[in-house]
């Protein structure tokens, strides 16, 4: 049984709302606009868990993301690394 869903989290692959991380790439359906459950709140019962952890993981790329964009805009405007507070 090989029936796919359309991910409802994106647009074949691609997250709008998450363009300026990995170019919205989704992790729910890994990039492919396809799911292999159906994403309907009847059929999210079971993935709830995964759904967080996804979440938990987006948000730390995210902060990631954001400290290495700090670090080039310090870099930019020759900051020192000493200076960084870290
Ligand atoms: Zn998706």
């Amino acid at each position: 049984m090989a029936k796919k869903f359309n991910c409802d989290k994106c647009e074949n692959g691609r997250i709008t709302h998450y363009m300026h991380v990995d170019n919205g790439f989704c992790y729910k359906c890994n990039g492919t606009g396809k799911l292999s459950y159906d994403p309907t709140p009847k059929g999210n019962i079971e993935i709830d868990e995964c759904l967080e952890k996804e979440y938990e993981e987006i948000k730390a790329e995210q902060e990631m993301i954001a400290k290495a964009e700090q670090g080039n805009w310090k870099c930019a405007n020759n900051i020192e690394p000493d200076y960084w507070g870290e």
